[in-house]
């Protein structure tokens, strides 16, 4: 093989030595030769100037070579060149390697050598150039990092990068290691978009890179993918390149599924949430802090073209809509409380520009960034026009109903009280037995008219609101005595036994609404008594003291009478409802007893329960705590009716003839004297003559009514009248609320018609200490 390095020579043969000379030199390129034979090595001067040494500081020596070569790249070149001897002996062995340089950097190499054979094919020399390609190593090496660099990007990112061609040729694929597609999208590298995606894809990649290539500019694409039911966003950008080469891209894919999903599920939720704004009948809008419109709906476009003619905008000041100055500044003042995070309500009748007016009523809150700064101010607002009209006219039919039940009832009570008085007369007087049914039918008529008309009133009263919570200190055992004393004698007339069982650690002194108290256990055990045939009526009265202040006090009303069927009793406390037993009986009533008790009981924060088996009879239970009022109290024992009124002298103002007589047949029979006028001139004139023990005033009365009248005799320096007890007689139920009884000048008042015995117990009461 010895004629290999002549033929060379040949080759060289064309030109001079000096110039292969010269050529090397200005090529950079060092040569070298080792004797196998001898171990002398040579390099020509170009190797000592890549190293940075002068001819003469390095020994030419394989051992010199060794000292300055890189130790990792030892046994990269020891292997190349025992690989080399194996395996192509003959051909030329190309290694690249690192060497030291006289400054102690490191250089990289590239030697390319061969072995030179004799005739007998035995190697005598190696012989080689070698070339410094550190530079050409750098830009390999920037690229590789560059390459890792995008790598570490990616992963970190979990994008897809695209390097494609204006040919639509992926020329590089980036993708995370994480990505499932990992493999396979790696191999689309050096095939055509159209050749790994679907015609819809490739499509939307085709215009992605056409109009980034066309514009220069960077675009953009959210795509859906229903293979993988993915959504994804390209992103295109030219890469620059100054060369005549085709034009590259870069697209960068990313997967935007939850991103999608949730902004779908949002932008969904905002549509139902702007249908149900717009479609609502409510004016709704909301403005930032400026005061300019953020949001507003079709029923407030209509709202504000009717008060201005103008559309609001956007954006645009919501003040400029409102013509009159004063209703700008009054809603620029309610905006501004609502800016500094009040809320506030108000209802106020609108103007509308074609004379119309609406009542409305509005909210106004903050309006709220997720961080709860506030950012505007929100309305909301309803045209409340037909309930607000309905409510007026509710009211004022309400109050012509209140209105026309008093008036009626007043009418009807007077005639009433003469009706009943003539019955106690006639049950008194009459001598002829064969009238005493007729009486007694005509007396229990007319009390169950008034007990009808009581009901109607009471129950107006407590419908109206009229009927308010009165305390009043008292004793309560003397309470249930009267209470009881009166309908044992109603229970023992119909042949009944009553029965009354007081607890004895009850307490004296309670604080309550005396007069509601009064009514319910008197409607209770009433309608126990009406309800009962046969048998007996039990009163049972327990105490539970709660603290020290309070008691807690069950009233127990039991009878053996007809009882409720089941079906009846859980409406029974309605109004208007009877039982179909008593109804079969036709004991009469109007169904609102137990309602009114029941709303009586309400308003003493009470319980009610009943309890009840058709044919055995009937429990009602009550259950009322009440403050206990721990003071004495001077206390008078009920009145016995049995007490007379003699010596006591009463002046009665009263127009009506056959009230007047009633009246007076009564005092009379109770041995009081009395003086009668039949008006209030009359009375003032009694009034300064005479002294009394007490006054009747009837309040309507000709001439001077019977205010009037009492406040004159109130004024009065002569006589002793200015402190004497005048008590109004009046038909009128709510008297109490009545403006001249609030004044003070009455002591009391009674109620037309009165039952004898409760006039007796009043007059009783107001004389006892003055006779
Ligand atoms: P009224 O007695 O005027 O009909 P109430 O409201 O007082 O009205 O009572 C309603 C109905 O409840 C009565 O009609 C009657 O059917 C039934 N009821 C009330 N109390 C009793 C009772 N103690 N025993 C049987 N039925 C009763």
């Amino acid at each position: 093989m010895i004629d290999k390095y002549p033929q060379i020579q040949n080759e060289f043969n064309e030109f001079s030595q000096s110039d292969v000379t010269h050529a090397l030199q200005i090529s950079g390129m060092a040569i070298w030769e080792y004797d196998i034979i001898s171990r002398d090595v040579k390099f020509n001067e170009n190797w000592f100037v890549i190293l940075g040494y002068g001819l003469d500081e390095l020994p030419p020596k394989t051992s010199t070579f060794y000292q300055l070569l890189h130790p990792e790249d030892y046994d990269i070149l020891k292997d190349a060149e025992k690989a080399h001897l194996i395996h192509n002996p003959h051909g030329i062995l190309e290694v690249q390697y690192r060497m030291r340089t006289k400054s102690g950097k490191w250089k990289w190499l590239r030697n390319r050598s061969k072995l030179i054979y004799d005739e007998d094919d035995h190697p005598i020399k190696w012989v080689g150039s070698i070339l410094d390609i550190s530079r050409l190593k750098d830009s390999e090496h920037q690229v590789i990092q560059k390459n890792q660099h995008i790598n570490a990007v990616v992963n970190s990112l979990s994008d897809i990068i695209y390097e494609i061609d204006e040919d639509y040729t992926f020329i590089n694929c980036w993708v995370p290691n994480n990505n499932p597609l990992h493999t396979r999208i790696k191999s689309y590298k050096g095939k055509n978009v159209s050749d790994v995606f679907s015609r819809t894809v490739y499509s939307y990649f085709k215009n992605l890179v056409d109009e980034t290539i066309n514009t220069g500019k960077p675009q953009e694409l959210t795509y859906y993918s229903p293979k993988f039911d993915k959504y994804y966003l390209a992103r295109t950008t030219m890469i620059p390149r100054n060369d005549s080469f085709k034009k590259h891209i870069t697209m960068v894919v990313q997967d935007i599924t939850s991103i999608q999903k949730t902004r779908n599920r949002l932008e969904k939720n905002e549509a139902n949430l702007n249908a149900i704004i717009q479609n609502t009948s409510d004016v709704f809008w909301a403005i930032d802090i400026t005061g300019n419109m953020i949001i507003f709906n079709q029923a407030f476009d209509e709202l504000y073209y009717n008060l201005s003619h103008l559309h609001p905008e956007i954006g645009a000041p919501l003040y400029d809509g409102f013509l009159l100055d004063e209703t700008a500044k009054r809603w620029r003042l309610i905006h501004a409380k609502s800016l500094n995070g009040i809320d506030t309500q108000f209802s106020k009748h609108v103007h509308f520009l074609d004379g119309r007016k609406r009542f409305y009523k509005f909210h106004i809150n903050p309006l709220k960034n997720l961080e709860g700064e506030i950012i505007g101010s929100v309305v909301t607002g309803r045209d409340i026009d037909d309930i607000y009209t309905s409510k007026k006219q509710a009211e004022k039919a309400a109050r012509l109903k209140s209105k026309f039940v008093s008036t009626i009832s007043h009418e009807i009570r007077t005639p009433l009280n003469a009706i009943l008085g003539t019955c106690h007369q006639l049950e008194l007087n009459n001598k002829q037995e064969n009238l005493n049914e007729d009486i007694n039918i005509l007396h229990l008529a007319s009390e169950n008219l008034l007990s009808l008309i009581n009901d109607v009133l009471d129950f107006t009263k407590l419908e109206s609101g009229k009927s308010t919570y009165k305390p009043s200190h008292f004793n309560l055992t003397h309470l249930l005595k009267n209470i009881s004393q009166f309908l044992r004698n109603l229970a023992t007339n119909k042949g009944l036994e009553f029965n009354i069982d007081i607890t004895e650690d009850l307490p004296e002194f309670i604080t309550t609404d005396k007069t509601k108290l009064h009514q319910i256990l008197t409607n209770l055990l009433n309608n126990a008594i009406k309800y009962t045939d046969k048998g007996m009526v039990n009163f049972r009265v327990t105490s539970n003291k709660t603290s020290k202040d309070k008691a807690l006090i069950g009233f127990e009303i039991i009878d053996t009478g007809v009882g409720i069927p089941k079906s009846d009793l859980k409406n029974i406390f309605d109004s208007f409802t009877q039982s179909s037993t008593s109804f079969d009986l036709q004991k009469g009533g109007t169904g609102l007893g137990l309602a009114i008790t029941k709303n009586l009981v309400n308003l003493l924060n009470g319980e009610i329960t009943v309890k009840s088996t058709v044919g055995k009879g009937s429990i009602f239970y009550l259950e009322l705590e009440f403050d206990i009022y721990h003071q004495k109290m001077k206390t008078t024992e009920p009145h016995y009716l049995s007490e007379d009124l003699e010596g006591i002298n009463i002046l009665i103002a009263e127009d009506n003839e056959i009230n007047a007589k009633i009246i007076t047949r009564l005092l009379g029979q109770w041995n009081a004297s009395y003086d009668l006028a039949c008006n209030g001139q009359i009375a003032v004139d009694y009034a300064k003559k005479t002294s009394y023990n007490l006054i009747l005033m009837d309040i309507q009365m000709p001439k001077k009514n019977g205010f009037e009248a009492s406040s004159e005799i109130r004024n009065l320096n002569i006589g002793n009248n200015c402190s004497t007890p005048i008590l109004a007689l009046t038909a009128q139920p709510d008297f109490s609320f009545d403006p001249s009884y609030q004044e003070g000048i009455f002591n009391g008042y009674i109620l037309k018609p009165f039952h004898p015995d409760n006039l007796k117990s009043i007059l009783l009461t107001h004389t006892k200490h003055s006779a």
